[in-house]
């Protein structure tokens, strides 16, 4: 069998519209499972909604070692409104750039990692099992590898690679994300006689207001920075001459480790008081690895001989499906790095390197060698 290069593969993905809502990975994940099924691969399906599978395909090892597991999501964001100036769903190369929607987040980081999975299947194995998983629905608050989790399907692994777009450079971890819904309710009655009614914007006002100098009250994290928040949308009302009865707003809380999540909401429901109702959106933990655990040491070495400079310990902006994998496999040390440039992450005209399409896929191809202790590439660590 020839192995599609990482490329190729990245541009077959880049076909499938997996745009969510409603994600619809089906198509997406059944190509890519039948590659690796092919190759060798234990393939499973896990189904989570309409036409919408996420996978977790397995390449046995001769055993003594924990399983090194890559992971990363089939479905994109939405185009936006601004028009394209190349078609989001062609793949086209232009100038040694690879143009669509998720060339850059995150199909050329599943793609690289599936490519690497397909020659070393076609090796001798190595000790450890070899675990690529590819969640259907990430950007909507990691909704397929909070499923994996749930189910328990996710066996315990010693390493942990995202390939979300990090310019391949590899970081330590993120903040957590907590998006909360608030409502408050009123009485409604004619815009005329508001003093027969009870206003629901006024108070979801207030409570906004109150919110802009809510303080958390817990120190910093050396790399993740503090625990933010920020109030995204306000709504309230149906009609101009009526009290309204019911406002909503919404709330994105970014947490750094440490900061428990139920915490967060009973404080801030101590804070707002009894006006408010507090609903969760959305609830992704941080993860953060220590830079001096010893396979992450050994990355940077590669990384570094690599690039010829040694990485810095780094945090990334968004938040990952590792929030969800790393404690479904056991919390092993986690690292996000993947060929996409984040800042092109979710914009007109996304585009990937192909030239860090290649480099991450061969990065990986070492990443798993030295864990497995398979021959070739690099040689084992
Ligand atoms: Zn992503």
């Amino acid at each position: 069998m020839t192995i599609p290069s990482a490329t190729d593969i990245t541009r077959d993905l880049v076909k499938f519209n997996t745009i969510n809502p409603p994600g619809h990975e089906k198509l997406c994940s059944d190509y890519l499972g039948a590659l690796l099924l092919d190759a060798g691969f234990e393939v499973d399906g896990y189904q989570h909604g309409d036409e919408r599978i996420s996978l977790v395909a397995r390449l046995a090892g001769t055993g003594g070692k924990k399983a090194i597991c890559f992971g990363g999501h089939t479905d994109v964001v939405p185009l936006g409104n601004k028009p394209w100036s190349f078609e989001p769903f062609a793949a086209d190369v232009v100038d040694g750039r690879m143009y669509g929607r998720g060339t850059c987040d995150m199909k050329s980081g599943v793609a690289a990692y599936v490519h690497m999975g397909l020659k070393l299947a076609a090796e001798p194995r190595g000790d450890a099992d070899i675990l690529l998983v590819m969640v259907a629905g990430e950007e909507t608050g990691c909704d397929g590898s909070k499923h994996l989790q749930k189910l328990g399907v996710l066996p315990e692994c010693g390493a942990m690679v995202i390939a979300e777009p990090t310019s391949n450079y590899p970081i330590l971890g993120h903040r957590g994300a907590l998006w909360l819904n608030i409502t408050t309710h009123g009485k409604t009655a004619h815009g005329s006689m508001p003093q027969l009614g009870d206003n629901a914007v006024y108070k979801a006002a207030r409570a906004v207001t109150k919110l802009e100098n809510f303080g958390f009250n817990v120190p910093p994290n050396d790399l993740l920075g503090s625990t933010t928040h920020n109030v995204g949308t306000f709504h309230g009302g149906i009609n101009i001459n009526s009290v309204p009865d019911r406002a909503s707003f919404t709330v994105d809380i970014r947490s750094i480790p440490g900061h428990r999540h139920d915490e967060i909401i009973d404080n801030l429901a101590n804070y707002l008081g009894e006006d408010v109702e507090i609903e969760t959106v959305v609830d992704v933990a941080p993860v953060l690895t220590e830079a001096d655990d010893p396979w992450v040491r050994d990355v940077y070495e590669l990384i570094a001989s690599r690039f010829g400079k040694a990485p810095e310990p780094r945090g990334a902006p968004y938040f990952t499906d590792a929030s969800a994998l790393t404690p479904a496999c056991g919390h092993p040390p986690t690292l996000i790095l993947g060929p996409g440039d984040m800042a092109l992450a979710h914009q007109t005209d996304e585009f990937c390197d192909v030239s860090r399409i290649e480099e991450a896929a061969e990065i990986y191809e070492t990443i798993a060698r030295r864990w497995c202790e398979v021959q070739g590439g690099d040689g084992p660590a």
